[in-house]
């Protein structure tokens, strides 16, 4: 069987490994460098609190891969387990949490509600009283989506993938009743039994070639890199004030990442075109915001460095798995959490190319048809 993968970014490197420990024969297009678009651009971010058991389950499923990752793919992604903290300033934002967690729990995980008051053992610098409830997820954590890129990029290498950069696909091949191919871009056409779109924020213009309509639309996301007026310990968790989206994590030595998105949802932008600086006004209203629940940040703090990158994000922020047409197979859309959920991704893309259906864990809410027929999904705990 022979697979082109368009994408190298975390999902298309994720997916061309595991088709490869199937057996197929995989070429890897990436128009740029690998992993230099939406990955490079993460805050690492890797969590098993989501609000919806797909989320979850696809969370549970790749950490098995990120626990184990240095021993399998002998690379050191510094994964660091800090736990995850989600903050409720009302009732109605508290009563969800409770429901989340209790999902959660009957999926295996670990976390638990919490009063505010004891958030602060795992936040010392909490504004607790900003709160009414809390949840907390001790094995959350982060880890360096760089490193993860090449433990990926040399397990597919060592696995015989064609990787190519500096490769854009061009055009997708059909023969009427299911794709057959792609063109490069120097004309080059390669023939396979499947065509992943694993093109994260042009997932839907490469979709467009196959003349497939995807609702996936890029928008701007910025991250500030601080370093705040009291040092924020490494043993703090990510922290999430849910309801006005401002979160932060520790870095080393006291830094933080600061980050947010505080506009209605705004525009989408072009992908080719789009400002990968991050705006100053905007820092300042992060770390303003962050002031406002805890004591590391005030008007003091200073903005070091940052950036911007995008989000591929669907009109339900859950990701598009599927083969959306014969021989052709989606996987994008991840909005903020497509670092995270790569190692899940890759099995299920290589799953639904060799046995025709995903099994690793059960998908069938994150197709297309979804926004048809109004099965769309909720979820809450974004940022
Ligand atoms: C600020 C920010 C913070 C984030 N934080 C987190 C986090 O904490 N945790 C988390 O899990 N996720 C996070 N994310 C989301 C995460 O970065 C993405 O979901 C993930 O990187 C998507 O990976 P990907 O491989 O689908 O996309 P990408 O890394 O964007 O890769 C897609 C690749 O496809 C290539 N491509 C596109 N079209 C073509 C073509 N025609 N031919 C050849 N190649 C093509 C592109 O060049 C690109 O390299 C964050 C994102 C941002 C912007």
């Amino acid at each position: 069987m022979d697979v082109v993968v368009v994408g190298g970014g975390i999902v298309g490197l994720s997916s061309a490994h595991y088709l490869a420990e199937r057996g197929v024969d995989v070429v890897l297009c990436e128009k740029g460098s690998l992993g230099s678009a939406s990955t490079a651009r993460s805050a690492g971010g890797i969590r098993s609190q989501f609000s919806t058991a797909v989320n979850v389950r696809l969370s549970e499923a790749s950490r098995e891969v990120w626990d184990d990752f240095e021993s399998v793919f002998g690379v050191d992604i510094e994964h660091r387990r800090c736990g995850y903290l989600f903050l409720a300033r009302t009732e109605e934002a508290a009563a969800q949490f409770r429901e989340n967690v209790a999902m959660q729990n009957d999926l295996g995980v670990d976390s638990e509600f919490l009063d505010p008051a004891d958030a602060v053992e795992y936040c010392p610098g909490l504004k607790a009283e900003t709160f009414v409830g809390a949840t907390y997820h001790a094995t959350d954590g982060f880890a360096d989506p760089n490193l993860a890129v090449q433990g990926y990029a040399a397990a597919a290498r060592d696995g015989g993938v064609d990787v190519r950069t500096n490769t854009a696909v061009a055009d997708v091949l059909t023969d009427g009743a299911a794709v057959t191919g792609v063109e490069l871009a120097d004309g080059e056409r390669l023939d396979a039994d499947f065509v992943v779109n694993a093109a994260g924020a042009w997932a839907a213009p490469l979709a467009a070639m196959a003349d497939v309509d995807l609702p996936i639309e890029p928008h701007r996301r910025q991250i500030a890199v601080v370093d705040p007026t009291i040092p924020v310990p490494e043993s703090v968790p990510l922290t999430i004030d849910l309801e006005t989206g401002s979160y932060f994590r520790p870095e080393r030595d006291g830094a933080a990442l600061v980050g947010g998105h505080f506009e209605e949802d705004g525009d989408p932008v072009d992908p080719d075109r789009y400002s990968e600086s991050m705006d100053i006004e905007w820092a300042a209203t992060a770390v303003e915001r962050a002031a406002d629940y805890t004591t590391y940040f005030d008007g003091d703090s200073r903005i070091k460095r940052g950036w911007a990158g995008l989000y591929a994000v669907t009109p339900d922020h859950h990701p598009i798995v599927e083969e959306t047409i014969p021989g052709f197979v989606t996987a994008a859309g991840f909005s903020g959490h497509g670092f995270q959920h790569a190692p899940a991704t890759g099995q299920l893309v290589a799953e639904l190319c060799v046995d025709g259906e995903p099994s690793l864990t059960d998908i069938s809410e994150l197709t297309s048809d979804r926004f048809e027929t109004g099965d769309d999904l909720v979820e809450r705990n974004v940022a």
